[in-house]
């Protein structure tokens, strides 16, 4: 990957200027802009198995992986077919189709606790939907998450905790209103005494819980032992609904996720990326007694044009099959994280650079301070300029990490051996480079 490479993006550079003039920022999602690591977003023509290709022809080894969804690689030859078929037969019916129910069937027989199924076009409809549903369900307003989980960007989910005030939020956003904030708490993740103080100053009007199990969002922060038992039983006692976000960990850590991994049940779960191999879907599910408040069986309104759409469909559905059918991939992806996190820790070791590494299935978060990282203001303290320089020194080594420190590597079953040596000689060629200047 070190072949002769264009460097300075003139191409992108370009087309991001242009972007500039009529897309925010350049972008249609922020973290794309290069905001947290400068510089000009590299534009990407195409990919293959794990390999990105630039406006200048660059190649990339790609730990963005879509942000998820490319768990078996770009273009996979049988999810690319699917689309081709399906497509041939019209992109949309608005009608129902065979294919949905071949997917809801595949999840619900897969996956602990989910009843039933709806599809949606993101993982933030799904969010959205899952704590309106826990909403009707409960007859409750209110809802924790946890400070450092993201959830989409539904007004509920885009609010601080006002500090002290157990039943105050306050937008974090501009845009999300104070009645919308009010009903949102936040607790500290890995901290089971936020929860029970929050709940127990709530307790008549708390609707949901909503978390992802394994935090990916803020670098990679596995639930401490009992954290997720904990939260378990204060939603049986209180009767709040339980709800997992597995947009990110979902048929990634394993088929069936984190309520797999750590054995307990969520009462919903909410899906996104993974389940459309790349096309735009989410989903949520749970319990029948609450999915059956969902509309029209229900009176909690959600509804979606382009919901369950053929294409994803299609692609999901390929994608899913393929994973079932294959639980080596888990083990096979599983190895290579453990190689790629071994070897930065060793190389940052050599450095003498403060450093924790979480890694849990094919996730991998490197916080590059004192660990252990357990919560947001732990994973807040990795120092964010050493990133930048990272990002950077990977990048024009023919590596495209995540543009952000809080993001976890997302690998693909398509790096080979070869790969993952490639990045560790340009991580160690990259420290190097930044400790001797
Ligand atoms: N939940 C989690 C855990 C996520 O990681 C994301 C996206 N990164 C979302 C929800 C939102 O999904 P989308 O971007 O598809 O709206």
């Amino acid at each position: 990957i070190t072949e002769d490479r264009i460097m300075n993006y003139p191409n992108s550079k370009e087309l991001f200027e242009r972007a500039s003039k009529v897309i925010p920022g350049g972008v249609n999602s922020p973290v794309r802009a290069f905001n947290s690591v400068g510089g000009t977003p590299v534009f990407i023509t195409k990919a293959n198995g794990a390999y990105l290709w630039d406006e200048e022809g660059n190649k990339y080894i790609d730990y963005i992986s879509s942000w998820g969804p490319m768990l078996l690689g770009h273009a996979e030859p049988d999810v690319v077919k699917a689309v081709q078929e399906t497509a041939a037969n019209s992109t949309s019916f608005g009608a129902p189709t065979k294919l949905e129910v071949e997917m809801a069937e595949l999840i619900t027989s897969s996956v602990p606790g989910v009843d039933k199924i709806r599809m949606v076009n993101s993982g933030t409809e799904a969010t959205m939907s899952a704590i309106r549903v826990a909403r009707g369900y409960t007859g409750k307003n209110k809802i924790i998450k946890f400070k450092g989980n993201y959830h989409g960007h539904g007004d509920s989910f885009l609010i601080e905790a006002g500090s002290g005030a157990l039943t105050m939020g306050e937008p974090s956003s501009p845009g999300v209103t104070e009645g919308t904030a009010k009903d949102t708490l936040n607790a500290e993740y890995n901290n089971l005494e936020s929860v029970e103080n929050l709940v127990e100053a709530n307790k008549d009007d708390m609707a949901a819980i909503i978390l992802e199990p394994i935090a990916g969002n803020m670098g990679c922060i596995p639930p401490k032992e009992g954290f997720l038992e904990g939260l378990r039983a204060l939603c049986d006692e209180h009767d709040i609904v339980l709800i997992f976000d597995e947009v990110m960990t979902g048929f990634r850590v394993d088929f069936q996720g984190a309520q797999k991994v750590y054995g307990v049940t969520a009462d919903m779960v909410t899906y996104g990326k993974i389940i459309g191999a790349g096309l735009p879907v989410g989903a949520y599910g749970g319990k029948q007694e609450i999915m059956d408040y969902v509309a029209p069986t229900g009176p909690v309104y959600q509804a979606g044009t382009l919901s369950g759409n053929p294409l994803a469909m299609a692609a999901g559905y390929t994608l899913l099959k393929k994973l079932k059918e294959s639980p080596a991939v888990y083990e096979e992806l599983e190895k290579k994280a453990s190689v790629l996190a071994n070897g930065i820790g060793q190389i940052l070791k050599k450095y003498d650079i403060p450093h924790a590494i979480n890694c849990v299935g094919s996730m991998v978060g490197v916080f590059y301070c004192e660990g252990p990282v357990e919560t947001f203001d732990d994973a807040n303290r990795t120092d964010k300029e050493l990133f930048g320089k990272i990002f950077h020194g990977m990048l024009k080594r023919g590596v495209h990490l995540p543009p952000s420190p809080f993001e976890a590597f997302f690998l693909s079953n398509a790096l080979s051996s070869e790969d993952i040596t490639n990045t560790l000689t340009a991580y160690e060629e990259t420290i190097a480079e930044i400790t001797e200047s």
